[in-house]
């Protein structure tokens, strides 16, 4: 298979981690002997350093010519005090618009090896393996009108949460389709007992459950869902759910994994022809300053997201499944980076990536 691979290492750890998620997709298109065509584009700071923005029309004439975007993180301190839209995290937004993925996955995973680092107690992590579905281009976020109103008696402020069908529709197939190929078990979550998105939400959730008749769907309303992760996060495979609860509930599950650099994510938008998503992929964490330029950061996140990758964008199941099995080898090693708080001496950033590859 050709695998066409825009790269966008941005700024920070984004650069490091991206380069071991690298190392390890070379050595996964080598084994499985795919065709790997890189291309390396700028994004962020470092975007804004040479070229003035954070994301350049170049970057976005890449991403649209690209099978998959590898992305690693975006922000530099010099640029805190910038206004909002001219600081690196904008080229995020233009990315996402510009590539139009509106479905956000987060996998939650528990690992044997970090069952301690854990806030919950070992017998409710051990075996969770769930996937967080999130609406990413719509619902309170965007919705107008909008603002901080200071010209009535007292300040007023308003936000909108609106969804169409379609916008429903779309990230509720996702979840169907993802849920198919998992333990087939979709649990969507809203608010239907105070908000007609959420009405609508549902409305469209059982509509489209037709089509899925083999996958068995249940609703949750977001604060009982809210609850149940961290009562039962065992219970549940893929969950969908919108924008802003799916924005709150996703940080709740990524604390169950340990440690926020363990954790991938996809961007997910239209379906190709040959039946593979458009797809973006991250690591959920930042650049870290705190850490960067240092070999300290950990790469798993990265990593995970060149399975999830593999995975959605190219539908290369086992690939991905072996990425997935060299990085659990790894973590049972213990040969991890320091936020993992290893026994012995933390290993390098690569270091890790190297462990990976020769788990491969
Ligand atoms: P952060 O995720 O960069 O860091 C939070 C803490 O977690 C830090 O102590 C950091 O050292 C640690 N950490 C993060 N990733 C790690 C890893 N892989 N290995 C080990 N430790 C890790 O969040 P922040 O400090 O709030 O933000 C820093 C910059 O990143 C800001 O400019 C922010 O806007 C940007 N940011 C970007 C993204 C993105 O690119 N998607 C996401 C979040 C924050």
């Amino acid at each position: 298979m050709n695998l066409n691979i825009l790269v966008l290492p941005g700024d920070g750890i984004g650069t490091e981690v991206t380069r071991e998620a690298v190392r390890v997709l070379r050595v996964v298109a080598e084994k499985w002997n795919h065709q790997l065509t890189l291309r390396e584009g700028l994004l962020g700071g470092i975007a804004i350093h040479k070229t003035g923005t954070p994301f350049p029309a170049e970057t976005e004439k890449l991403s649209l010519e690209a099978d998959a975007v590898l992305m690693g993180a975006v922000g530099l301190p010099e640029f805190d005090e910038w206004p909002p839209e001219k600081r690196p995290e904008r080229g995020l937004l233009g990315i996402r618009k510009a590539m139009g993925v509106y479905a956000n996955l987060r996998p939650v995973k528990s690992y044997k090896a970090l069952l301690e680092s854990s806030p919950l107690k070992n017998h409710l992590v051990d075996g969770v393996d769930m996937i967080i579905v999130r609406e990413l281009n719509s619902g309170i976020y965007y919705g107008t009108p909008r603002g901080i109103y200071e010209d009535g008696p007292e300040p007023r402020a308003c936000n909108t949460m609106a969804y169409t069908w379609s916008e429903i529709e779309r990230v509720t197939r996702v979840g169907f389709e993802l849920a198919r190929k998992r333990r087939k078990k979709l649990t969507s979550v809203d608010k239907s007992n105070v908000l007609e998105t959420s009405q609508l939400w549902r409305r469209v959730v059982v509509e489209i459950a037709k089509e899925y008749p083999d996958v068995q769907l249940n609703h949750l309303l977001v604060d009982n869902a809210a609850m149940q992760l961290v009562l039962n996060p065992k219970s549940f495979d893929v969950m969908v759910t919108e924008n802003m609860f799916g924005d709150i509930l996703s940080d709740e599950g990524a604390i169950l994994a340990g440690s926020i650099g363990m954790l991938p994510s996809a961007s997910l938008g239209a379906k190709k022809p040959s039946g593979a998503w458009t797809g973006l992929y991250e690591p959920v964490h930042g650049s870290a300053p705190d850490i960067a330029g240092q070999n300290k950061a950990n790469p798993f996140g990265a990593i995970g997201s060149v399975a999830a990758l593999l995975e959605y964008s190219f539908g290369l199941t086992e690939e991905a499944a072996a990425v997935n099995r060299a990085m659990e080898q790894v973590l049972g090693s213990g040969r991890v980076t320091a936020d993992l708080k290893p026994a012995g001496t933390p290993a390098t950033t690569e270091e890790v990536g190297e462990a990976v590859c020769n788990a491969l």
